[in-house]
């Protein structure tokens, strides 16, 4: 058995993996053209980036049957530094037959793991290339209705392979009101159909007493899963917010969109959870279970 990530080791446990394995996180982003996942990941490296201009690269296409881009980043806090991997792939559902529109996304993630498993059979198992996702954000437009066909047969088939985090793209065009319904709405469905989504570990009876279920800790992870899917909104652009301040927003007649302010979207509770609480998490769930269920399945498949 694994032994339990304790929430409250995180900081430790975090540096020491971006060292000993040259510290990379992947992010994949896919939803429908003009959903925001551009403007997303511009305000992620945007708010989370000190010296971004001059690390942001981007890389297209190293596939020839998807588009797929590839935007790098260096994230650096004091005595910490990881590599970000953001993986675009503008085009998908855009075709009016969508008929496994799916199919480039589960290939490159699979890719990645078959690139991995080669390297690892290497003699020295030096490995040089490593772009296994670690989350995927899928990007539901905010009709305020529900999920559509192929939402649901996406967001199902993601799940199998890698850790899923459902969105709901640019949330500020729907009121507090419909947004809820609107959250509560795709709950039911994530529900009824059975997709497996990455929900922050709830550990109880562990060994520690600050992971005690009335633990800070603990309450934060209930108060993510509560939120999600988490309503995000993006903007590259800064307005004064009135008290001399500027602060990334989205501006309208009658205010602004904090893209940072909890009671205006849950940005800031979904970077935290990527970037910061959950960054472990996610990169060991990638190996221990999506990489190991890949793998598994490819030499019982090879066997036969
Ligand atoms: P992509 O095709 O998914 O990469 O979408 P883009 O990032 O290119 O955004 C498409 C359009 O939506 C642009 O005009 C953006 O300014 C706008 N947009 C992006 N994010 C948001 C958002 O959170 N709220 C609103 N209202 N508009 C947004």
């Amino acid at each position: 058995a694994q032994p339990p990530v304790g929430v409250s080791n995180l900081p430790n446990q975090r540096y020491k993996i971006a060292n000993e394995r040259g510290g990379s996180f992947t992010l994949m982003v896919c939803g429908e053209s003009g959903l925001g996942k551009t403007t997303f990941i511009n305000t992620l490296f945007q708010t989370t980036l000190k010296h971004q201009d001059a690390q942001q690269r981007r890389y297209t296409p190293i596939k020839k049957t998807v588009d797929i881009d590839i935007i790098r980043a260096i994230l650096e806090e004091k005595n910490f530094s990881l590599r970000v991997n953001v993986i675009d792939t503008p085009g998908f559902g855009d075709n009016v037959n969508n008929n496994k529109a799916w199919q480039p996304l589960i290939d490159f993630i699979d890719d990645q793991h078959d690139s991995y498993m080669r390297q690892e059979q290497q003699p020295y198992r030096k490995v040089k290339f490593d772009l296994r996702v670690h989350a995927v954000l899928y990007f539901i437009k905010p009709t305020g209705h529900g999920l559509k066909p192929l939402d649901i047969e996406t967001m199902k088939r993601l799940s199998t392979r890698a850790n899923l985090i459902p969105v709901i793209a640019k949330s500020d065009t729907l009121t507090a009101q419909e947004l809820q319904v609107f959250k509560s709405r795709i709950r039911q469905v994530i529900e009824a159909q059975e997709i497996r989504i990455f929900t922050p570990p709830l550990e109880t009876g562990s060994v520690k007493d600050d992971e005690s279920p009335d633990s800070p800790a603990m309450e934060h992870a209930r108060q993510l899963i509560e939120s999600m899917p988490f309503a995000v909104v993006g903007s590259e652009n800064k307005y004064d917010n009135g008290q001399g301040t500027p602060v990334v927003a989205r501006q309208y007649p009658w205010g602004l969109v904090e893209i940072e302010n909890d009671s205006h979207c849950d940005f800031r509770k979904l970077r935290g959870l990527l970037l910061r609480t959950y960054l472990l998490d996610l990169i060991l769930t990638t190996e221990e279970l999506h990489y190991e269920t890949y793998r598994r399945l490819r030499l019982e498949g090879g066997n036969s």
